[in-house]
């Protein structure tokens, strides 16, 4: 995989390096063609303020007007991840279903790459799939 570097493109309310990683793809894929970031629903937000605090790849920014989370980088989310919906006290940030990315998966042949990459660092030369392609390609 090409090693992308992100540019640094400001600081967020905090103050903390902000960088664009919408730049990096994803297994090869144009990171703005996926359509993972969360999605925040205001009517139960209590603005506590922990998505914004807690992740580290900058996709929230503070609206200090508003005194409310604001998703900023909406392509510098990590896909697959959803750990701030995870924490969010309110339930109040969305993804799109896991199918969605299980879906990415299986039409970039993203598990034969990750095969291809974890092998060479096995010793022990026997199949290791386990049968995680015919899970992934029934
Ligand atoms: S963690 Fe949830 S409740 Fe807190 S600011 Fe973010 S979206 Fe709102
Ligand atoms: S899912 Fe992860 S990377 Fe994406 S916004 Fe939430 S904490 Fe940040």
């Amino acid at each position: 995989m090409a090693d992308v570097k992100a540019p640094v493109i400001g600081r967020d309310a905090l103050g903390r390096e902000v960088k664009d990683l919408s730049v990096i793809p994803w297994w090869g894929v144009d990171r703005k063609e996926i359509e993972w970031y969360p999605k925040i629903n205001y009517s139960v937000c209590a603005r506590c303020g922990l998505c914004f605090i807690t992740c580290g790849r900058r996709v929230f920014d503070w609206d200090t007007e508003e005194g409310k989370p604001v998703v900023a980088r909406p392509y510098n989310c990590m896909v697959g991840c959803n750990t701030c919906a995870i924490l969010c006290p309110c339930n109040a940030i969305e993804f799109p279903p896991k199918e969605y990315v299980k879906k990415l998966v299986i039409e970039h042949g993203i598990i034969r790459k990750a095969f291809e990459i974890t092998k060479p660092l096995t010793k022990k030369k026997e199949e290791s799939t386990n049968g995680a392609e015919s899970v992934f390609n029934p």
